[in-house]
């Protein structure tokens, strides 16, 4: 029996990151586990800790060590290689081992176990279709979205109803109310839909298919644990692949966690996985209680399940015997976490796939420039997936340069080319999506005559609009004052590019009048069924025209969509971080992907002041290879990832005067740790100011560092830190750390 626990105090704080320890009272003895979460006394006060460590060796003064008070009751012991995953990950990404503990324990207290309860339908199915079409011709659509639901599927898993379908619990109460549908109580817990029978739609592999799983299984069985990427176009059949290969670990008794974007869970997609595994699936969302979520978590511990589904955070289920990861659409920007440690899910799952002896599958139609480049050079297995499973020939594609537009005397945001499609497909009564793909804040200027941007000649992204008539960069601080004529061709058609998804939505009603339009963006989404309500009212075709920015092009079927409109490409084109070629060209490909869905076929128009550049021009061809060929020379040539390493340090403050004294200071020091750290070459660029210089009267501040090696930036962190942690100047800064960032700052 050990006699002290090592503990982790629940305080973010630098000053406090390191473990305390705590001798163990006789009576706890034989309860104390590692993971475990005690109360402890700290100064005068009690607070919760994690026991990280057990052992015999005392490390201090014997008699001082204080006992551990209590267990706290409601915890549940975390698994040790959680723990040894958060300090990987504390390492990796910075901040404090209790802001990775956090992240992988999302659940910390127990909560009440809910009840679950599911909804069937009480009156013959006959009844329930007239109900139906009751509610269709009273626009009810929330009502009718779970009566058609419920027809379908016999009855369904309230949490399925009021989270996935989006369909609120007093549109339930008030169809159980009228005798319509009836509410089931348990008080266990139970599987999300459990009446499907198991393996009922499997598919059967085709060649292509059947090929990459076998390649695959052969290597599980003969003990090989690698990281795979799957690049399949859309339609390809990587799900079906994904499933098989989930079919074949689990019938081994292990386990699979599969994580897709919060924004492409979709409830077709779920229903997928319980369609083929039944009651062994269960889902993680956002949009659960911590409660709910801590019961998917507790019914994973118990072996209740067996795959897990679901966003990011669902990579930390406490599965023990893990045999798979499958990180879907890898190249999502979602998958790397904002808050502290700001880790990314795809290395994190290789890092828990190493600890447990698992493999990790990797999809995408477009994947990310890192994995491929990793792929290339045999980090990763390349597996490919060349054909759409159903034959449906790729949408057309054109280019539309808006500098001739304004040549011929056009300044509306809409060509002649795409305004005339727009008229054919209203007249022909099928559907039209415009795609204004703006991503953060694009504050960029550009010549509408040339088509000229205004970029950093240090850092070749571009400069961003300030007040004062200022351009700056963003990554160096590189300043120039705003031209007031292009510096290219003369031109005084040169200006900050705005245009939002309102004043479009002005612009098409005014231009056709005729046309039933719907919007979707922020403003449109706020509440909590918005987002649903939109797309599920066009896919109704209850609009012929949806606008919107990136959240339409994701992970939706419209059928009877034929015509997509690209605004203006170059939204995402200049947004002033290294990676912007590359997200348009991912943009591009999934937006053309969602013209010509159904049985007719699609046609992509996109409009843009740069119809030459290689992110363009190889999407509209659906061409990666080659984009991917002229995207690496671009990085080899500004030393950006996957290349080398980028270190993003932000010093955050209510003053500015702090923020920069502490920025510059640490700049400083940062130089001479590079000396100390590695006979390599780093790079610094800045102080400058983030992107958003200013958030609710916090000033921020940001320096990067380029170095070729990930493990070089990590010994100059750690430096870094323990540098902040002894100086009292930054007692009112906030310094945080983002390894290979994804948005920039
Ligand atoms: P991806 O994940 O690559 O986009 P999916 O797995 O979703 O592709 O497959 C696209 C569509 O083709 C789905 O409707 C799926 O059910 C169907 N499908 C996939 N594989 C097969 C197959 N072998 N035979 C018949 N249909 C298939
Ligand atoms: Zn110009
Ligand atoms: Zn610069």
């Amino acid at each position: 029996m050990a006699e002290y626990a090592n503990i982790i105090v629940d305080i973010s704080q630098e000053k406090l990151d390191k473990t305390f320890q705590y001798r163990i009272p006789k009576r706890l003895e034989k309860s104390i586990v590692v993971g475990m979460q005690v109360q402890v006394p700290f100064g005068n006060r009690r607070i919760t800790g994690y026991v990280v460590e057990l052992t015999d060796k005392p490390e201090y003064d014997e008699e001082k060590i204080k006992e551990i008070l209590q267990i706290v009751r409601s915890s549940i012991p975390i698994e040790s290689h959680l723990i040894a995953l958060a300090g990987w990950m504390r390492r990796n990404y910075g901040g404090t081992m209790n802001h990775a503990l956090k992240t992988v324990i999302p659940i910390k207290e127990k909560k009440r176990a809910v009840e679950h309860k599911k909804v069937c339908l009480c009156v013959h199915p006959m009844e329930a279709k007239n109900e139906l079409a009751e509610c269709v011709r009273k626009h009810s659509t929330a009502r009718a979205k779970l009566l058609e639901a419920l027809l379908r599927e016999g009855e369904l898993e309230w949490e399925l109803i009021t989270g996935k379908l989006g369909v609120s619990s007093a549109v339930i109460r008030a169809l159980e109310e009228k005798g319509v549908v009836r509410i089931l109580r348990e008080t266990e817990y139970r599987n999300p839909v459990g009446h499907l029978s198991k393996g009922e739609y499997r598919q059967k592999l085709n060649e292509e298919q059947t090929l990459v799983a076998q390649t695959v299984k052969a290597e599980y069985d003969a003990g090989i644990r690698q990281t795979y990427l799957l690049w399949g176009v859309t339609g390809s059949g990587k799900t079906e692949v994904y499933m098989e290969l989930i079919a074949h670990v689990t019938e081994q008794g292990k386990q699979a966690i599969v994580l897709i974007p919060e924004i492409a869970l979709t409830y077709q997609t779920v229903m997928r996985f319980y369609n083929r595994f039944g009651n062994r699936v269960s889902i993680l969302n956002s949009r659960m209680t911590a409660g709910e979520r801590y019961d998917q978590f507790l019914r994973a511990k118990k072996g209740e399940i067996d795959i897990m589904i679901g966003p990011r955070s669902a990579l930390f289920t406490p599965f023990l015997n893990l045999g798979l990861i499958i990180i879907d659409e890898e190249h999502e920007t979602s998958y790397k976490s904002e808050n502290v440690p700001r880790y990314h899910a795809r290395e994190t799952a290789i890092e828990r796939a190493r600890m447990m002896g698992a493999s990790v599958i990797l999809g995408s139609a477009t994947p990310s420039v890192a994995s491929f480049y990793k792929a290339k050079s045999g980090a990763y297995r390349l597996l490919e997936l060349t054909q759409r499973v159903k034959e449906k020939p790729l949408p057309t594609c054109e280019i539309v340069d808006l500098r001739e537009e304004l040549r011929h005397g056009n300044r509306s945001i809409l060509s002649a080319r795409l305004a005339e499609l727009i008229e054919d497909r209203l007249k022909k009564r099928q559907q039209i999506m415009l795609f204004l793909n703006r991503r953060g804040l694009s504050g960029f200027v550009s010549c509408r005559a040339c088509g000229h941007v205004l970029k950093c000649p240090h850092c070749d992204v571009s400069l961003s609009q300030h007040t004062g008539g200022r351009m700056v960069c963003h990554y160096c601080g590189y300043e120039q004052p705003e031209p007031k004529t292009c510096p290219s061709c003369g031109s005084r058609y040169i200006s900050g590019f705005k245009a939002g998804t309102q004043k479009i939505e002005q612009v098409v009603k005014q231009r056709f009048p005729q046309a039933r339009v719907l919007r979707m963006d922020l403003d449109t989404t706020r509440s909590r069924e918005g987002h649903e309500h939109i797309l599920s009212a066009f896919a109704n075709q209850e609009a012929d025209i949806l606008i919107g920015t990136q959240m339409i092009v994701k992970g939706h079927d419209f059928p009877q969509v034929t015509l997509v409109g690209v605004l203006a490409a170059d939204l995402s084109l200049h947004v002033g971080d290294y990676q912007a070629p590359e997200r348009t060209f991912q943009l591009l490909t999934q937006a053309a992907g969602r013209a010509g869905r159904g049985e007719l076929p699609g046609q992509v128009v996109i409009q843009t002041y740069d119809p030459t550049h290689y992110s363009i021009v190889d999407a509209s061809r659906q061409d990666y290879d080659g984009f991917y060929k002229k995207e690496l020379e671009y990085r080899k040539l500004m030393l950006y990832p996957p290349i080398w390493n980028l270190l993003l340090i932000l010093c955050a403050s209510e003053k500015e005067e702090a923020a920069m004294q502490g920025a510059e200071k640490l700049a400083e020091k940062l130089d001479s740790f590079a000396d100390g750290a590695a006979a390599e070459r780093i790079f610094r660029i800045g102080p400058a100011d983030a992107t958003v210089a200013k958030v609710n009267d916090i000033y921020k501040k940001v320096i990067y560092l380029k170095a070729e090696h990930y493990q070089t930036l990590v010994l100059i962190k750690d430096k870094a830190e323990q540098f902040i942690r002894e100086n009292k100047d930054y007692k009112n800064v906030t310094v945080w750390f983002d390894f290979n960032p994804i948005n920039g700052a």
